[in-house]
């Protein structure tokens, strides 16, 4: 064998429906890091030959999703490579040669029923298989139908008997009864051919030897390990992804869909999701490092660990929760300066421009589980919230609306010259409670309400009085002293 002969050939071969499901993305995650974790290629191919569910712009969407991951491909749209070209609506007339070789070896044939005739075919349900009525139609009578020009499809002739097996490197020793597989459609009339014809050309063709795939496809493999017996080509490897679940709020477990949250990687990103949080988080649906304890924060300690026999075989569940934890950790682990090219654009958007931007986003930083996440958390400094008076009566820290009027008459005057910064206001307000002897916690509590106007604030008083800084401070102090006492 050559070097190139043994080289593991991965590839994705999405169809372009215009969004990459995140169980898409998994499968193009597994099959670009099999290929990767052996020193082989990596091939998109773009699988668009059901013309009337064509999208635009779908393509795109898929060579952008796997930039942004850092899948990139050795071959494919826009790269080129030997195996062009790989988009299969450009290959039409590859499949009809392919095809018509099978019919002359006797394991296709023409088949001329009519839309009509196989719709009458199925019962009520729309259940019911093709009747095999052309599969032994005389060469003559093809021959001339041909020439008649009547509109045909090619079918594959599956034998009568027997069974079927191939080996799933994930699933194991798959078998079908060959009775229990139809004739199925390799050429369609309009001259393009099926997915269930076409993907098995094109892997020979491009020299794929591992075929990774959802599992939807465990059970139509041995129609195409047929087809390779046909042809008298070597079959690839398979390894087939376990189904990916989501759960409902009834607790149920059922196919990830849109009920269960986003399920496209641009829907996640729009809902302020870090790229290589979804990423590294679908990496964990369907495998598991061997070292489990492993945080992996890039494509190249990923690939490192990867291995097939470490997929699994049972269904996993998408957890928006455990999502959400491995967003926080990524955005902990991006640099100030990474975290403010995103969150400052954000926050310049929605909140007034006396706000001191760069202190809130370092506020954020330690605290947010998603940028998403964001407008809803500096809502209070975007506007001055309606006055509660309810919040200035704290248990814990034992205030009372008269003891915080009391706390912010007292140190309003001391901040009016005051420097401005979070130590030295934190300075401030701590000598202010020594002296008049209330508690530092009553102190920090009666100022935070006072000009954030709400409980639960990214930072204590003083980090916001200096976000807000002095001028707006004082002015919702002035406020607060006002409501509390009317
Ligand atoms: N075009 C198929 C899909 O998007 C690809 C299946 C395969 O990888 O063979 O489901």
């Amino acid at each position: 064998m050559t070097e190139h002969n043994s080289q593991i050939v991965t590839r994705f071969a999405p169809s372009p429906t215009g969004f990459m499901h995140i169980g898409n993305l998994r499968t193009a995650l597994y099959s670009w890091l099999l290929a990767k974790s052996q020193g082989g290629r990596f091939i998109l191919r773009i699988e668009d030959t059901d013309q009337e569910r064509l999208v635009p712009g779908a393509v795109d969407v898929i060579m952008d999703t796997l930039k942004i991951t850092g899948l990139d491909y050795d071959e494919g749209p826009g790269v080129g490579g030997a195996h062009g070209p790989y988009v299969q609506s450009e290959r039409k007339e590859i499949y009809r040669e392919y095809a018509e070789q099978l019919v002359a070896a006797g394991h296709a044939y023409y088949c001329f029923c009519t839309p009509e005739r196989l719709q009458s075919l199925h019962d009520a349900d729309g259940i019911g298989g093709y009747d095999r009525h052309c599969r032994d139609l005389s060469a003559d009578e093809v021959a001339r139908r041909l020439a008649a020009g009547e509109p045909h499809v090619i079918r594959q002739k599956i034998p009568l008997t027997g069974e079927t097996s191939y080996y799933d490197e994930v699933f194991g020793e798959i078998t079908l009864a060959n009775s229990d597989m139809q004739d199925q459609i390799l050429l369609k009339a309009d001259g393009f051919p099926t997915y269930n014809f076409a993907h098995v050309v094109d892997d020979h063709l491009m020299g794929v030897t591992h075929v990774v795939r959802g599992s939807e496809y465990l059970t139509s493999t041995p129609k195409y390990a047929l087809l390779y017996d046909a042809f008298g080509w070597e079959r690839p490897h398979y390894v087939h992804l376990p189904l990916l679940m989501g759960r409902g709020e009834d607790g149920k477990v059922s196919k990830l869909s849109k009920r269960h949250g986003a399920v496209s990687f641009q829907d996640l990103l729009a809902a302020g999701y870090l790229p290589q949080a979804v990423l590294y988080y679908i990496a964990l649906l369907g495998w598991c490092p061997k070292d489990n304890n492993q945080e992996i924060f890039t494509l190249e300690e990923l690939t490192k660990s990867f291995s097939v026999d470490a997929i699994s075989k049972s269904p996993s569940i998408f957890d928006y929760d455990k999502l959400n934890w491995f967003n926080s950790e990524y955005i902990k682990a991006l640099s100030p300066a990474e975290f403010a090219e995103r969150a400052l654009p954000l926050l310049k958007e929605t909140c007034p421009a006396y706000v001191a931007y760069d202190k809130l986003a370092a506020l954020l930083h330690t605290r947010v589980n998603t940028f998403a996440e964001i407008p809803g958390m500096v809502d209070f400094i975007a506007a001055r919230l309606p006055f509660d008076a309810a919040l200035y009566t704290n248990k814990k820290n034992k205030t009372t609306p008269e003891l915080c009027a009391q706390i912010l008459a007292a140190v309003r005057p001391q901040l009016t010259d005051a420097l401005w910064q979070n130590d030295a206001l934190f300075a401030l307000l701590k000598d202010y409670a020594a002296a008049s002897g209330i508690k530092a916690g009553a102190v920090m509590w009666a100022v935070r309400v006072a000009v954030a106007r709400k409980g639960v604030t990214p930072g204590g008083a003083t980090e916001l009085l200096e976000v807000l800084g002095r001028e707006e401070s004082l002015a919702r102090i002035d406020q607060a002293l006002q409501e509390l006492a009317e």
